[in-house]
Parts: C-alpha cells; structure tokens; sequence
C-alpha cells in the first residue's frame, strides 16, 4: 500500500510517488506525509487496491455509492447517454435527461418541492439555496433579513457561503473569522433519535428566533443526521417543532438532504420522519449513486414566484445563478439510472437488515474502553472514541484486515452500500471490531 509493498509494481510505485508530491487530497498537506493508497478497480462493495488487495467498503466513498461500485444499470446509462451527448450547455437549451430526472425529483420528495436547479456539486447546490433564500427576502422588500439561523455541529459544504454555516468549532471559522459572514448559531439538538426530550434545544432556537427574525432569511439543518459535523442522529420531533417555529417567525427552513437523501435513514427523505416539507431542499452526495458529480437545489413555488415577482432597482426578478456545467446530460443520466435502481429494488428492506446487524455487532462495542459511544440509524453506524487521534492506525489496521474506513478525529463510522451481501457485512462489522480490538489496546 505504501511505495515500499513488495507487491506494487514500479509504474505504481512511480505514480504514488507522484502524487505524493504533486496532488493534493482532501484536507491534506503537500506534500503529504503518507502517501495515498492507489486503487485499481471498484465492483460492488470491493475496493482492489493497486498491490491487488481486496477491500470490503466501508464508507460507500462517503455516502455516494448506495448500491456500490459500477452499478451494470447505471454503468449501461452513462455509455448510452456519452454517445449521444455527454454535454450541452444549459442556458436556453434543454434535454430530455435534465427533464427525466427533474421529473422524479419532484414527484418522490416531500410534496411542494417542485422546482429544480441542477448544479454539479453539494456544496454549490447550498450556495443557490442560501442565494434563493436571500433573493426571497429581496423579493419582499425586506433585504434586511440576510442573515441564517443554523444549529452547531453542522456540515453544510466548503465553499465560502457553506462554511460560514458550519460548526464554529470544528469548522473553519477561526482560520477565515474575518470574512466569513457571521450567522446565527443554535445549540446542537440534543442526542438521539428515540429520546424524551425537555425540547431545552429547541427552546434555545426558538428565542433566537424571537430576538432576530427580523435579520434572518431561513434556518439552515441536516435532518435527523448531523453528518461530518458529529455523526449524530437527533429526534424527529425537533424538526417538526423546527417547521412550526419557521412558519411562525416568517423565516425560510433549508432542509440539506445530501447525505441523507435517498434512503439511508430508513426513509427515502430524512424530512419525512417528521413529515414536514422544506421551503428549500439540497441533494448531492447520493444523486448519481456515486458514479459522477451532481447535485439538486428544489425549492417551493412560494420560493421561486417570490424570486421571480416584484422586479425593481434591487430586484432582477430572476434566480442569479448558473454554472456552466448546469443539467449535466451525462451526470442526468446516471442520476435517473440510479433513482430507478433504487426505486426497484427492495432498499427499506436491506436498510433494515443492515440496521439490525449493526444494532447487534456494533452496539455492543460502547462497553469496549476506549469508546464513548456507539450509535446506530438506518444503514449508519457510528463508534465514537474516547481518543481523537486514532483514526490513522484504524485506517491503516482496517486494510490489514480487509475493510475500507476512513474516521476523522473521534469517529469511526460505516455506511455500506444497501445492497452489500451478508457476508461483506459480517466481515466488515468483525473486522471492524477486531480492528478498533486492536488499535484501542495498544
Ligand atoms: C458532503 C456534504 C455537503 C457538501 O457536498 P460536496 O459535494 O462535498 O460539496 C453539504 N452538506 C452535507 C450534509 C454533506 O454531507
């Protein structure tokens, strides 16, 4: 896995070396201090690394991949949409693969959602819905309320607009504090998905709101699961009470559905556990099931006649946004491919098994020392540590025992693609076990 595995060939060997220097990867340094481990080929939930090691995947490369790699259906949709039209410009053009998919879009997402805009990626898909938002307002002759409302321990993306969305502190905002525009921040919503609350969380929200309506144009969330912020799964209830208090306040909700879109939560929508509809919704992450970038901004018609009304100096009356790459045919296509699997296939079903294996083999790991936590929702399973600076060594023992983890900082978690076999299943809960086994008592 390393340049110095006996088993990498000198082409690899010369190409990590490469990228080592040249490269940057996520969050990296340059050049990094351990190289990237290259990979050969994907199929299903197998991961072939370049010295020809087989890796049960772990992460579905970060929620995308929800009926694992080089899905035949999807695969067959891109070759056949590339030889007709892999790209066209979207300004005063259309096609069939934007409709198609804007089609399911609407028709599957909570009831209201109705209007699309294609982008390529998540975060971009919540610079427009943060743009529709403040465009709302403008729309409205009330420009003041240009500030959001947001939760901490949020994730929202990393571009410039996103980051000031998320949490304060695990977030970016000390490098960038002296342009990064300043939100509003509720506390966090209490832990867990089944719990009793004293609604203290919501409380806190709601007189935020009281005080600063007046500057807010919408609360920004992740519903039911804070991903990359925490990994925490939080109760229906709150974003049902979330709705009501929008409503009540006049502030647009934006609901960032992009990882959880598409089944993971046991729900096609998160949102729907509360049965509520967003004024603005993002999906990304899951759209194409992990074959090529796009991503979904939907919002109201209230949203897009607002925008679209009341013309004037400050107004142009049109949604200011679009990316050359916008409606992507080919991204479209896999897109539409991807739903379709989805929708044929038994996913609430292998949520559930998932769900049930994970309660039973890594539930159990919260007595383990050294874990502060274990939780389990849909086909998410998450081990919190006790130590932040693990993630490494799990890596790197995770490989030696066949499975693909990547934590970051406390957290070692898994979202495996839903269809992945019983026995990919068993082997990456045991060897995640015997991993963390491990690692923790060294
Ligand atoms: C990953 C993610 C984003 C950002 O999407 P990118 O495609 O990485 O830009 C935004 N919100 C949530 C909830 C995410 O998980």
């Amino acid at each position: 896995m390393t340049p110095s595995k006996p088993n990498l060939s000198e082409h690899w060997k010369e190409l990590l070396a490469f990228d080592q220097q040249h490269i940057w990867h996520p969050y990296a340094k340059m050049p990094a201090d351990t190289p990237a481990i290259g990979v050969a080929s994907t199929q299903g939930s197998v991961i072939t690394l370049a010295d020809g090691t087989e890796l049960v995947d772990g992460m579905s490369s970060w929620w995308a991949a929800l009926h694992g790699y080089n899905h035949p259906k999807i695969q067959q949709a891109m070759h056949e949409q590339i030889d007709i039209m892999p790209h066209i410009m979207f300004g005063g053009l259309t096609h069939e693969p934007a409709i198609e998919l804007s089609k399911r879009l609407v028709k599957l997402t909570p009831e209201g959602l109705d209007k699309v805009f294609l982008v390529d990626s998540g975060s971009v898909a919540m610079e427009v819905a943060i743009k529709m938002a403040l465009q709302y307002w403008v729309s409205k002759d009330q420009p003041n309320k240009n500030r959001l409302l947001t939760v901490r321990n949020g994730y929202h993306g990393d571009t410039f607009a996103t980051m000031a969305v998320c949490d304060p502190v695990n977030g970016m905002h000390s490098l960038f504090s002296e342009i990064l525009t300043q939100h509003y921040f509720a506390p966090e919503p209490e832990m867990g998905f089944d719990i009793e609350s004293d609604n203290q969380d919501i409380n806190s929200l709601k007189t935020m709101l009281e005080e600063h309506h007046n500057n807010i144009a919408a609360v920004t969330i992740e519903p039911i699961v804070q991903g990359a912020g925490g990994m925490r799964f939080y109760r229906p209830d709150y974003l049902k009470q979330l709705r009501q208090l929008c409503d009540e306040y006049g502030v647009l909700l934006i609901a960032d559905e992009i990882a959880t879109g598409f089944g993971r939560t046991g729900k096609l929508f998160a949102c729907e556990w509360a049965g509520i509809t967003p004024d603005i919704m993002t999906l990304g992450k899951t759209l194409t099931g992990g074959h090529i970038s796009l991503a979904a901004t939907l919002a109201t018609t209230d949203v897009s006649d607002t925008i679209s009304s009341n013309v004037g100096d400050l107004n142009p009356g049109l949604l200011m946004h679009g990316p050359t790459f916008m409606g992507n045919p080919l991204a479209c296509a896999a897109a539409i491919a991807n739903i379709d699997v989805l929708m044929n296939s038994p996913w609430q079903d292998n949520i559930q098994r998932i769900e049930e294996h994970f309660t039973e083999t890594l539930l159990p790991l919260k007595e383990l020392e050294g874990v502060a936590d274990a939780r389990v929702l849909g086909a998410i399973g998450v081990i919190e540590l006790e130590r932040s600076d693990l993630g490494p060594q799990v890596q790197a023992k995770g490989i030696e025992n066949g499975i693909w983890l990547r934590p970051f900082g406390r957290l070692v978690y898994t979202m495996p693609a839903y269809n992945i076999s019983q026995s990919n299943l068993s082997k990456l809960t045991s060897m995640l076990t015997c991993t963390l086994g491990t690692v923790i008592a060294k």
